[in-house]
């Protein structure tokens, strides 16, 4: 399910996401975070960054500071696992139609990168965690995890996508005791989507 509005954070500065980094830490310490958000939302001029109006700079920056907080939770679970999945976004693929040579498995639901371009965000991301000993699935939407799960018993996942789907995968991977890990987009829109390849990598 996208969000009602799109962004695009990849034009803010990385010191933001430390702040959101810090700030999650303190998710767990302090239950109203209304004012910091505001603070955020100022400092690093999200709402001119992105042209979000500012409920929805705060919904955005409220769900990447909660599944930081889930992410600081769960690492020391999910770094303990050894059979271990990544779950990627189709939506990151540099084509969505058929110049995108991936092969579609309907059983699981998911493609297979045929790694026809060498600067496609999801075959970086592929090569990177095969070699890393994950599976790895390209997802055209968080319903396809349950499945995921029933084809294979996976004890740690990586899932790559914006905040509303990693919110809905995480409830499905907690309820199946999987220690998940989230890397969130940093521009969505459900097409030519990114994500950041370094905090990708520190998190496999
Ligand atoms: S590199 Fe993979 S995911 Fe990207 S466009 Fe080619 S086949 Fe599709
Ligand atoms: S931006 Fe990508 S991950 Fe988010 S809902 Fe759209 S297709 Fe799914």
């Amino acid at each position: 399910m996208p969000y009602r509005f799109t962004f695009d954070l990849s034009e803010v500065p990385r010191f933001f996401f430390a702040e959101l980094a810090r700030v999650s830490y303190q998710k767990g310490m302090h239950k109203s975070l209304l004012e910091t958000l505001q603070r955020i939302i100022r400092k690093f001029r999200i709402q001119e960054a992105t042209g979000l109006n500012f409920s929805d700079a705060i919904v955005l920056i409220q769900d990447l500071v909660d599944l930081q907080a889930v992410n600081l939770i769960e690492r020391k679970k999910f770094l303990q696992t050894k059979k271990r999945a990544l779950l990627l976004p189709h939506c990151a693929r540099k084509y969505m139609d058929n110049r995108c040579k991936a092969v579609f498995e309907p059983n699981i639901p998911s493609y297979s990168c045929m790694h026809c371009s060498p600067d496609c965000l999801v075959n970086k991301a592929d090569c990177l965690a095969k070699k890393k000993g994950y599976d790895v699935y390209v997802l055209p939407g968080g319903s396809c995890v349950p499945k995921i799960l029933k084809t294979a018993r996976y004890e740690g996942v990586v899932g790559v996508a914006c905040g509303e789907e990693i919110r809905l995968s995480e409830t499905i991977l907690s309820g199946n005791a999987v220690a998940a890990q989230a890397v969130p987009l940093i521009k969505n829109g459900c097409a030519n989507t990114i994500f950041n390849m370094e905090t990708l990598m520190n998190t496999l």
